[in-house]
């Protein structure tokens, strides 16, 4: 899911008290007007000291007779002024947003995003690079992991080895396209790996030159 986050970069404050305003995710549903604001970003002022959430409690209780009150809020890309009903003092404090989080997890999905573009083009420019992020990277689609892993032969560039040999695979079936995607690329440079110390070696050899071991 990639939504824009611009509003990341947004600063609004609070007419009343002034203190910056809170970017917090909305509830599914609002509350107060049952069909929710139209933004899943609110930005709320959940100052206690602000004057509008000290004065709620007194103007709605004696408006409406309940105990409830008020805070300032916004939404993204807008001025308006909106006062949401808050039943207590904790009320949208668990909905704040973390930005560096979120400014974190939106780069790596941009990463994501350009290597995974990049692969249409990885075997005719014999960029190893983008596979190997996305063999690398858990988070992936699993399709485009298994498009990458039928890349590892055609891109025929050994360096892919170490790092693929030195990953804890979570999906046996990605484990298993990766192993595939070797053996084709070690066999058209009529290579193997040893059974026994796992280094590449040539494919007649029938006594490891690295571990000594007979084949
Ligand atoms: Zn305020
Ligand atoms: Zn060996």
């Amino acid at each position: 899911m990639l939504r824009n986050l611009d509003y990341l970069d947004e600063v609004k404050v609070c007419p009343h008290c002034k203190e910056e305003l809170s970017c917090c995710e909305a509830p599914p549903i609002h509350v107060g007007d049952g069909l929710g604001w139209g933004s899943d970003i609110l930005f709320i002022c959940l100052n206690d000291g602000c004057s509008v959430f000290l004065n709620g409690w007194k103007t709605i209780e004696e408006q409406y007779g309940h105990h409830s009150s008020y805070r300032y809020m916004e939404l993204p890309d807008s001025k308006e002024k909106n006062y949401m009903m808050v039943g207590n003092a904790d009320a949208f404090k668990a909905c704040v947003i973390n930005k560096d989080e979120l400014r974190a997890q939106n780069v790596h999905y941009q990463e994501q995003k350009r290597a995974k573009d990049a692969l249409v083009t990885c075997v005719a420019d014999k960029n190893l690079e983008p596979v190997l992020f996305l063999l690398l990277d858990e988070g992936a689609g699993k399709s485009t992991r298994a498009e990458a892993a039928q890349c590892l032969a055609p891109i025929n560039n050994l360096e892919c080895l170490d790092p693929l040999r030195n990953h804890k695979f979570k999906d046996p079936a990605m484990k298993h396209a990766v192993d595939v995607g070797i053996k084709q690329l070690l066999e058209n440079n009529f290579k193997k790996e040893c059974p026994y110390c796992f280094e590449v070696i040539k494919a007649q050899a029938v006594k490891c030159m690295h571990c000594k071991e007979d084949l």
